[in-house]
């Protein structure tokens, strides 16, 4: 067993605080995503865990043992970059082996493991190779292919497909993700992509101003936001928000007053109301009252049709609906699926979310 704990970690650069508090344990043969936008403190993060990066304060444990002032070799974390670092005058082969020849293991288990990890990662016929006589991902392939070799306690990687191309990188998502749950070994991924996240995650760490914001399943990110910010950065396309009130039966969404039958319990401190796109239903206009909007555009991907309309000034994302087509200019009126919106207060903490029983009981599991 492998399992990795991060005790209120803080790393100060001067006046910034890159990291303010990060508790989190990575379990054995989890997968783990940092996300967030850009300075957010993933990376310092990630540093702190591989020994790079020395914690302001805070403890960093690997099964019970304090690693905090160790430094990153006897860690026994293998990491990789962005930018790949491969000895360009040494074969794929004498690439991947390098990190074994260096700790003395013997020839035989060596060939062993190279072969084994090239053919995970399908890169078997290009062990011959230099680096340079190969493509960007065949290149990435070979320094996650370094870097597991050893059998690292931890693997730790840093934005390491934000170079490649989308196609490659989806293909590479999968290939990672495969190769993760074949060798089990303990995975800490940044990026500030949240498809990349939702796709290779057990769970999805989201980070904003150096703080941990909620740690959760892909799914439960997605339907149970715990705050605006993890509400607005958690789907695409984007979760739309309303100013809403909510008392005795009745919510008051941006002034237009709709009956509201989850009401139950005290929702006296609803702020703002966030919905999904295929929560907010257009209808047109002569079907009933409720929020007035313009369709701007029809946005067409792949099997599912949205409509980006005008509302206020403000443009919000929702389901084209199947049976009955709204095209570029037409007016309608917004109806919503209040059994499945999410509640905030004035600090864009949750209240509630109105899908109370799917709910997990602990969303917030370490
Ligand atoms: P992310 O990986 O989420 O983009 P980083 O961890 O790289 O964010 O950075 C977090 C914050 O810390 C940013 O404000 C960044 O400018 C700052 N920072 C990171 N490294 C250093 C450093 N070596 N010196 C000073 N400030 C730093």
């Amino acid at each position: 067993m492998v399992e990795t704990t991060l005790n209120e970690l803080r790393k100060e650069y001067g006046d910034v605080v890159a990291a303010d508090d990060v508790s989190l344990t990575l379990h054995d043969g989890e997968f783990i995503v940092l996300l967030g936008p850009s300075g957010c403190g993933k990376s310092t993060t990630l540093r702190m865990i591989a020994g790079l990066e020395e914690p302001t304060s805070g403890t960093i444990t690997v099964d019970g043992e304090d690693v905090t002032d160790m430094g990153p070799n006897r860690r026994d974390f293998a990491m990789v970059f962005q930018q790949v670092a491969l000895y360009p005058h040494m074969s794929v082969r004498d690439n991947i082996s390098s990190p074994l020849r260096a700790s003395g293991v013997d020839a035989g288990t060596i060939e062993e493991r190279v072969e084994h990890t090239a053919g995970m990662l399908n890169i078997s016929e290009l062990l011959d190779r230099k680096p340079g006589e190969l493509s960007g991902g065949q290149q990435q392939r070979v320094a996650i292919g370094r870097a597991l070799v050893r059998e690292p306690r931890a693997f730790l990687l840093d934005e390491p497909f934000s170079k490649l191309d989308q196609k490659l990188r989806i293909q590479l998502q999968k290939e990672l993700k495969r190769l993760q749950e074949q060798t089990g070994v303990p995975t800490v991924f940044v990026t500030h992509d949240q498809e990349e996240a939702m796709v290779l995650a057990d769970r999805i760490a989201v980070m904003d101003e150096g703080k941990l914001q909620q740690v959760d399943t892909p799914e439960t990110l997605y339907r149970f936001p715990t705050n605006e910010f993890v509400a607005d950065f958690i789907g695409n396309p984007t979760m739309n928000f309303f100013s809403a009130s909510i008392e005795g039966g009745e919510a008051v969404i941006d002034g237009v007053t709709y009956e509201f039958p989850g009401g139950d319990g005290d929702l006296s401190e609803v702020r703002r109301m966030a919905a999904r796109p295929e929560d907010v239903i257009p209808v047109a206009p002569d079907n009933g009252g409720g929020l007035h909007a313009t369709v701007e555009l029809v946005e067409m991907r792949g099997s599912t049709t949205y409509l980006i309309v005008d509302h206020d000034g403000e443009e919000l994302t929702v389901l084209q609906p199947e049976d009955e087509r709204f095209e570029e200019g037409d007016e309608v009126a917004l109806r919503f699926e209040f059994d499945d919106v999410s509640l905030f207060d004035g600090d864009g903490e949750l209240v509630r979310h109105t899908d109370v029983e799917d709910e997990p009981v602990s969303a917030n599991a370490e």
